[in-house]
């Protein structure tokens, strides 16, 4: 990898069909950023995945592994990945982000036994700033998802790389994202979802939030079975065409530079 600060797609699947069936892989997104490896939303095949990947990625190596949610497609492989970054508990370390659901209540996530393998466990709160070593990590305002979620922006060497992961549209949301460099748009629906009930964005959605937020570039992932038949390369064509910024399609084992030049 020629890039010094990069992110990988591990996984695009967004929807529990696509994810089931393995239409794309679900293992979340690598990335490397500011002398820092990290691990966000290690779901189904993660470690797979980081197994598989060309080159390999070895998870011993990771600095940090952040949640943005506890769904089973952005945390199913959390606690195996903590066990790998950490050598079993034979080689204590990193720090893993997550909200309070995934790691307090009912619907907690994280095993106990893995917590003391960590260096620390840090509870991410909205609209919050932390750090890892050089790498800024700020949390968006809290999404419209059913659940404690919230995206992330990360701050590397001056740049902002953006994860709007799942929510309902709301009209607070584009404003959280704004002047990204590199804004990931996680687009389950092609057309409004068919319920109210399901809290995923479509692609009028990416159109407002991008028109608003003013990113420099997106990425689109997280795509359920209506962006897959649309063809997301075609649907990321047409939206770079409409909105004059470029939009891309992530593949699986895409790698996305996030340089300064
Ligand atoms: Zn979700």
């Amino acid at each position: 990898m020629s890039s010094k600060n990069y992110i990988k797609f591990l996984g695009t699947a967004g929807s529990r069909w696509v994810v089931s069936k393995q239409t794309r892989a679900s293992g979340g997104v690598y990335l490397q950023l500011s002398g820092k490896k990290v691990h966000l939303d290690p779901g189904p095949g993660a470690l797979v995945r980081c197994a598989q990947a060309e080159p390999p990625i070895d998870p011993s190596f990771l600095d940090g592994i952040i949640l943005t949610h506890s769904h089973i497609d952005h945390c199913c492989d959390v606690n195996i990945m903590i066990d790998a970054m950490t050598g079993g508990g034979f080689n204590k370390g990193g720090v893993l982000f997550a909200p309070r659901a995934c790691l307090e209540g009912e619907s907690r996530v994280v095993l106990s036994y893995l917590r003391p393998f960590l260096d620390e466990i840090v509870t991410i709160e909205p609209s919050q700033s932390y750090r890892l070593g050089d790498l800024g990590i700020t949390t968006s305002i809290p999404h419209d998802h059913g659940i404690d979620t919230f995206g992330v922006t990360f701050d590397t060497d001056g740049r902002k790389v953006s994860f709007l992961v799942d929510t309902r549209y709301f009209p607070e949301l584009p404003a959280a994202y704004a002047h990204a460099d590199v804004l990931v748009v996680y687009v389950t629906f092609h057309d409004e979802p068919p319920h109210p009930k399901i809290l995923h964005l479509c692609v009028n959605d990416v159109k407002e939030i991008v028109r608003i937020a003013k990113p420099k570039k997106v990425v689109m992932t997280h795509f359920g079975i209506s962006m897959l038949e649309a063809d997301p390369p075609k649907v990321a064509a047409r939206l770079t065409d409409e909105l004059g910024v470029s939009v891309i399609a992530a593949e699986d084992g895409m790698v996305v530079p996030i340089d300064s030049t």
